[in-house]
C-alpha cells in the first residue's frame, strides 16, 4: 500500500525524523493560509499523487508570493498529473503540499527495501540522489551503495558509518545521518514497511533534510496496523484494485482482454503465463485465495466485468482444502447474480472435481469446460478470434 508524501512526513516525524515546516491544502484559500503561516517565504508546491517523478512532470514548482500560490495552485487542483510512473491516464491532484523550500547543497538517494535474494532489509545509497536516479542506477552504478541490514541484528551504527563515508558526509553531517538511519529503520520494522526513500535527502550545510518521501507498506502486514489502512487514498487508485481491496481478493489491473479468476497466486500466475504463451493477453491478475465463499467467486467476478476491456473469462480452479463443489456452487450463484455477456471458458482439477464439474453441466450456465489450464487457454482464445470475425 502506498501514502501520500504529506502522510509520509508525519509518519517520520513521529520517529523524531526532522522535515521541512509546511502542510496540505485541499484548495487555494488553504493553500494561501498555509504560505502565510510560512512567512511569505519561498514555498515549494508539491502535487499529492501517488506517483514519483513530479518534478518533471510540473508538479513540483517554487513560490515566491502569493500571487505565485493561487496560480499554480489553481493550474494543479482538479487536473490530471502524468508522470513516467503514471500512465497516460494520469492521477489527478486534490490535494497539494506546501512547504518552505530548502536550500540544497547536495541532493542525496537514500532508502530502505526489503532485499529478496538476502531475505533482508537493504540500505540503499548514493552521493548522486534527485530527478534523474534510475538514470545513476543505468549508467553510473558505482556511485549506488548498497548495505544489507541483518534481521536478527538490526541496523548497526557502523553500517550507517559507513554508508555516510560513501556518501562522502562531514562528521556533524554523519551524525544527523546515523540518527536518520536508526529511527528510519525502526519505522520499517515497526510499521512493516515494504521501502522507505528519501530522494533527495538534502545536504544543507550541516544538515541533512529529507526534501521528499515515500513510503510504501506490505499489504500483508496491514491487518497489524489500522491507524496506517486509514491512510489509503482510494481515489488515487485504480477503481478495481480498490473494490478487490475491500473483497478481500488480491486482484492486479493489466492491459489484456481476458480476465482470470483463480485460486492461489502461483496458479493465477501460471494461468496469465499459459494466456501469453498461447498468444493472449490477460486482463488482470486475481486470487481469490483458499476457502473462497460463493460471495467471494461474486465479487471477483464483478470486480473482472468492472473492466470494459474484458471479451472472455477464464475460471482457473485447483480444488485443495476448498472443494471443486463448493467453487461451482459459486460461480453457478454468481453467474446469476452477475449478467456475463462475455464467454466463459472454466477447468477445474483437484479435490471434488468431477462433482464440480458434472454440477456446473447440469446447471443452466453456458460455459466451455477445458482438461487443462493450455485448453482452457486455447480455447478462449480462439473464441475470442471467432468473435472479431
Ligand atoms: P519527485 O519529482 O516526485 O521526486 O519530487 P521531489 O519532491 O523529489 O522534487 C523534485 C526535485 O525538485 C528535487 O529533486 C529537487 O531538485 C527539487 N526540489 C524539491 N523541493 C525543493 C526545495 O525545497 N528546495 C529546492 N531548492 N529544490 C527542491
Ligand atoms: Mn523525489
Amino acid at each position: 500500500m502506498n501514502i501520500h508524501e504529506y502522510q509520509a512526513r508525519n509518519l517520520l516525524s513521529e520517529y523524531d525524523i526532522s522535515v521541512p515546516k509546511g502542510e496540505v491544502a485541499e484548495d487555494i484559500d488553504q493553500a494561501i493560509c498555509i504560505y502565510r503561516k510560512l512567512n511569505n517565504k519561498r514555498a515549494v508546491i508539491k502535487a499529492q499523487v501517488h506517483s514519483g517523478g513530479r518534478g518533471k512532470a510540473g508538479g513540483v514548482r517554487i513560490a515566491e508570493n502569493e500571487d505565485d500560490v493561487s496560480r499554480i495552485c489553481s493550474e494543479m487542483f482538479g487536473r490530471r498529473l502524468i508522470t513516467k510512473q503514471t500512465g497516460k491516464e494520469g492521477k489527478v491532484i486534490e490535494k497539494v503540499l506546501l512547504c518552505e523550500a530548502s536550500s540544497i547543497d547536495k541532493e542525496l538517494y537514500f532508502a530502505l527495501t526489503v532485499d529478496r535474494s538476502s531475505e533482508s532489509v537493504t540500505m540503499i545509497v548514493s552521493p548522486m540522489g534527485g530527478v534523474d536516479i534510475e538514470e545513476v542506477s543505468a549508467t553510473a552504478p558505482n556511485e549506488i551503495g548498497k548495505i544489507i541490514i541483518s534481521t536478527e541484528a538490526g541496523m548497526k551504527d557502523y553500517q550507517a558509518y559507513s554508508a555516510a563515508s560513501f556518501l562522502g558526509l562531514n562528521s556533524k553531517q554523519t551524525k544527523v545521518f546515523c540518527r536518520i538511519c536508526r529511527n528510519t529503520y525502526r519505522l520499517f520494522i515497526e510499521k512493516d514497511c515494504s521501502l522507505i526513500e528519501m530522494n533527495p535527502l538534502a545536504v544543507s550545510g550541516d544538515e541533512l533534510i529529507p526534501v521528499d518521501i515515500k513510503i510504501n507498506f506490505d499489504d500483508n502486514g496491514l491487518f497489524r496496523h489500522p491507524e496506517i489502512v486509514e491512510l489509503k487514498d482510494e481515489h488515487q487508485e485504480n477503481e478495481r484494485e480498490a473494490e478487490a481491496f475491500r473483497s478481500n481478493v488480491t486482484y492486479v489491473a493489466l492491459d489484456g482482454n481476458i480476465g482470470c479468476l483463480v485460486n492461489g497466486a502461483g496458479l493465477a500466475m501460471a494461468t496469465m503465463d499459459a494466456i501469453a504463451l498461447h498468444g493472449g493477453k490477460p486482463a488482470n491478475f486475481l486470487d481469490i485465495g483458499g476457502g473462497a465463499s460463493a460471495k467471494r467467486v461474486e465479487d471477483a467476478l464483478r470486480i473482472i466485468l468492472m473492466d470494459r476491456n474484458v471479451k472472455g473469462i477464464i475460471i482457473n480452479i485447483f480444488g485443495g482444502i476448498t472443494s471443486c463443489v463448493s467453487i461451482a456452487e459459486g460461480i453457478v450463484e454468481a453467474v446469476k447474480a452477475v449478467d456475463i455477456s462475455v464467454p466463459l471458458v472454466v477447468r477445474l482439477e483437484g479435490n471434488g472435481a468431477k462433482e464440480g464439474k458434472e454440477l456446473l453441466e447440469r446447471s443452466p450456465i453456458r460455459m466451455t469446460m477445458a482438461r487443462s489450464m493450455d485448453c482452457a487457454a486455447i480455447k478462449m482464445i480462439e473464441m475470442l478470434k471467432e468473435m472479431e470475425q
